[in-house]
């Protein structure tokens, strides 16, 4: 394989929860599904190795998949957790934040000068981004606490409260989002300060625990009071700076609705799935909001 393969495509982009399910039912998810079962299938062991190529390493590698990170037994054979498996033994990246990687490339301008705000920064897929686009102002944080003012620096790592982020109007191009959004109390707020930051045209890529199943977002929690009030049993989500994230929200379709009316012109799902480049797992969903 050569790098210029390394034009990712969707094989979908989806509005409403009708094309989701011709996706689901289509040729090329099929397809992947069987070539998923016959890995599972011809492995004996709780790991095996799939050759592939590596975008962010611009490589051909063989990508690990193990039991870790959630991978279960079952009376067919085991189930690896594909989202967060599939790992690179060069990078170390896994399948989600490869992909993520794979279309900060391309979408990131030749020329220098791009602003690019990533709501991470303590985390592989930062890391990776600052030091393969040094011509570009790449800028990363993480959620340290109510104490603190938006842009100010701990020890290093930049502080942001999503609800009131301290970027000017119109001064990024991209905004990264990585399973963010469901741990904030007011997602409406957030989706229109990132829609404020960006420039007109700007881009927002998002990924969130997303309920396909359901019309309607659930509200988990919200603050009462100043503190989290539990409407439903509570949920955390691991994070790199603090022991757990409380999930408020668990997002439906009416999202998508959510984003445009907080100020981006167009907000859709892409889904995507590729053998070579290992994006296995039944179609990994990318939602791609512009403003
Ligand atoms: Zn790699």
């Amino acid at each position: 394989m050569k790098s210029k393969l390394s034009e990712l495509k969707p094989i979908a982009s989806i509005r409403n929860r009708n094309e989701f399910h011709c996706l689901w039912h289509s040729d090329k998810l099929k397809q992947i599904r069987t070539f998923e079962n016959k890995l599972i299938g011809s492995s004996e062991a709780d790991k095996f190795f799939i050759e592939g190529f590596c975008v962010p390493c611009d490589q051909p590698v063989s990508f690990l998949v193990d039991m870790q990170v959630g991978g279960r037994k079952t009376e067919k054979g085991w189930v690896p957790n594909w989202r967060e498996r599939l790992e690179c033994p060069v990078c170390k990246m896994n399948n989600r934040q490869r992909l993520i990687t794979t279309l900060i490339k391309q979408l990131l301008s030749p020329e220098p000068g791009n602003t690019i705000y990533l709501m991470e920064q303590v985390t592989p897929t930062y890391n990776w981004v600052v030091n393969t686009f040094g011509e570009h102002n790449i800028i990363g944080s993480e959620y340290l606490g109510p104490e603190y003012e938006g842009g100010i620096c701990i020890n290093g790592v930049r502080h942001e409260n999503i609800e009131k982020i301290s970027f000017d109007n119109a001064e990024l191009d991209f905004i990264i989002s990585n399973d963010v959004f469901e741990h904030i109390p007011n997602p409406s707020t957030a989706f229109a300060e990132c829609a404020r930051s960006l420039k007109k045209g700007g881009i927002m890529l998002m990924t969130i625990p997303f309920h396909s199943g359901s019309d309607k977002s659930v509200i988990r929690a919200r603050i009462n009071n100043g503190k989290p009030e539990k409407l439903l049993p509570p949920v955390y989500h691991s994070n790199p700076v603090s022991p757990g994230s409380l999930v408020f929200t668990d997002f439906g379709w009416d999202v998508l609705n959510m984003i445009k009316e907080s100020g981006f012109s167009d907000a859709c799902i892409d889904a995507y799935a590729s053998e070579a480049f290992g994006h296995l797992g039944g179609g990994q969903l990318i939602f791609s909001c512009v403003k």
